[in-house]
Parts: structure tokens; sequence; C-alpha cells
């Protein structure tokens, strides 16, 4: 059977020269206390920074730091797939490098794992150095999204968490272009744990997340794991039926009764128009639907890999003299 490390760190990497060094400094620290054997897995999704120069040096200069150039940036969902691709441990912990998410944690998501959680996740207590957008769009979207879809997405949480190897195993299956991790973490199931944290301000740098991307990723959120949107399309068309069909009878009779003194433009404009707006609301809706269908479809490769520097398995396996623990699911 091929060795397992105990533990992996994955980091995507984007544009972040400026923490990097200070981010590898708290994590190496962190898991140098923690006596198991461990490695680092940068992944650089394209930056157009010094990062690559970083990681090179971080990898001749520490035999525990892997590193795997992407060929361009695939965002970070994407990125964080890589690493659990690339992984060789039997639990992964998969943390930002913007020390947003504290790397002093992972002591306490491992005892969880070495307890017997395969998805031990990180809940932010608190959200400092965002916005009130920020926090309010967040939370009005979490709770959207549980109503919506069946499978149970815990609030609050990132992509901060430590999964065991099974888990990692069973992503890896998870080969979707649309990848709504957060989604995917709670589809896969499980046993999964909360671990409550404070959440930093970034160190440095600035957030690659701005308004439009942070709707884009609410979007496949809900769209692929919910097709109430398209249920609500055939709800509107079922209402608009029977208030229509009322008002027809309506219409005969008041003829009959009445006769017809032609009036009624503003209303006729209003109907129109109205049913219009929920028609093209509808037609988006398919659409959004549509194009990912079509994206699937075309069974495109992830991502592509354009350099991985591997930390060697000896040096890794040689941390420990004896193994501290044993996988409790293996
Ligand atoms: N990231 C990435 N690819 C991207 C954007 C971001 O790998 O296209 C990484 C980034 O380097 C960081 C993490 O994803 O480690 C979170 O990014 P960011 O801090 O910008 O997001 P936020 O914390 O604001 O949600
Ligand atoms: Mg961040």
């Amino acid at each position: 059977m091929k060795q397992h490390l105990d533990l992996c760190v994955v980091g995507p990497v984007y544009n972040e020269e400026a923490v990097l060094g200070a981010f590898h400094r708290r994590l190496t620290d962190v898991l140098s206390t923690m006596n198991i054997q461990w490695e680092v897995v940068y992944v650089n999704d394209g930056s157009r920074d010094g990062c690559a120069a970083i990681l090179e040096a971080l990898h001749a200069s520490d035999q525990r730091v892997s590193f795997i150039e992407l060929s361009r940036n695939f965002g970070k969902e994407i990125a964080t797939s890589v690493g659990l691709d690339y992984t060789r441990a039997k639990a992964v912990v998969l943390i930002d490098t913007d020390l947003q998410d504290p790397p002093e944690l992972i002591p306490e998501l491992y005892a969880q794992f070495l307890a017997g959680y395969d998805n031990v996740y990180a809940r932010r207590r608190s959200r400092q150095g965002e916005t009130m957008v920020k926090r309010f769009t967040a939370r009005l979207f979490y709770r959207l999204l549980q109503k919506v879809s069946r499978i149970r997405i815990p609030v609050d949480t990132g992509d901060f968490r430590l999964l065991s190897l099974r888990a990692v195993e069973a992503l890896r299956r998870l080969r979707e272009q649309h990848r709504y991790m957060k989604g995917l973490y709670a589809w896969i199931g499980f046993k999964d744990k909360c671990v409550d944290y404070d959440r930093d301000p970034r160190y440095a740098g600035a957030t690659k997340f701005n308004f439009g991307r942070l709707f884009q990723l609410a979007l496949e959120g809900i769209t692929s794991f919910s097709v109430f949107p398209l249920k609500l399309a055939s709800l509107a068309g079922l209402l608009t039926a029977i208030v229509t069909f009322g008002y027809g009878l309506f219409m005969l009779v008041r003829t009959l009764l009445f006769g017809n003194p032609v009036a009624g433009y503003p209303s006729l404009l209003l109907v129109v128009l109205f049913l219009g707006g929920i028609q093209l609301l509808a037609l988006g809706m398919i659409g959004e639907y549509l194009g990912r269908i079509f994206n699937e479809t075309k069974n495109r490769p992830l991502y592509f890999v354009s350099e991985y520097r591997a930390a060697p398995l000896e040096v890794l396996l040689g941390q420990v003299e004896t193994p501290t623990s044993d996988c409790p699911q293996s």
C-alpha cells in the first residue's frame, strides 16, 4: 500500500507576494509543534506578481514544501481542487494564504480528525475587516441557499477545514466544471464537525473577490445545488394562468351583462409589460442552467499544471521516527 503522510496543508496562492512569507513562517511554526509527518502544498494559481519566485525559494529552502504551478489563473475553487488531487496524506487542511485563516487552529482541527471526523470545518465567529455590506450579503446568501437546496451547507464557513483521506477521495471524483466547493464538501456527506474561530482581517494585499465575483459565486452556489429558480418560473406561470383565467371569466360576464365600451388601455399595457418581464426573467433563469449544461458537456479537463515540484517523500516520512497516529478510518 502507498504510504501516506499524516497531514498535508494545501494553500491556494494568487498574487499574495506581500503575505506569503509571513504566512509560511506562521504555518510552519504551528506544524513543527505537532510532532507528525506533514507537507505544505502551495498551488500557484497563475499569480502575476513575484509569488512564483517566492514559492521556488520556499521549496529550495524547506524540504517539506511542494508547489504546483497552474498554466494560468483558474480561480480559487479549482486551485483548491488541484491541491486535493495532489495530496499524499491521510488528512488535508485547506487554508487561505492571506492569513485570514489562522494556522494556529490547525492542531484543533487535527485533534477532531483523530477523534474520527472526516470533515472538520472552521466556522467564523466574527468577521473582522470586512464591510457591513459584505457581512450582510454573505449572511443573506447563506440563508437563501439553505432554503432552496436540499443539502445542508453550514452557515458562516469557508474553505478553511480539514478533510480526511476518504473525503478527499470522494471530492476527487467530482469533476464538474462549476465547482461550488462549500456545497461539494457538504454534498459528499461523511461525519462533520465544527470548530469556531475569529476571522482575522487580511494581513496585506487586497481581496480578489469583488462584488461581481461574489455575485457570480452566489449564482454558482444556487445553480449547482438547487433547481428552485426553475421551479419558480413554472410557479409564476401557474399563478398567472390562474389569475388570467379568473380575469377572463370576469370580462366575459361583464361584457355579456353590460356590453363592451372599449377602454382599458392602461391595464392592457400593464399586463403585457408584466408578462413580458416575467417571461424574460424565466428565460434568463433557464439560460443560466443551459449555459452550465453547455460547459459541463464539453468535458474539458479542470486545469493544466505547468510545473510540479514535489517535496521528496523519504524526507517527509522521516520527519517523525515513530508514527504518532494511525488514520482512524483506514
Ligand atoms: N485565490 C486563488 N485564485 C484566485 C483568487 C484567490 O487561488 O483566483 C486564493 C488567494 O490567494 C487566497 C484565497 O484564494 O489564498 C482567498 O482569496 P481572497 O483572500 O482574495 O478571498 P476572500 O478572503 O476575500 O474571500
Ligand atoms: Mg482572504
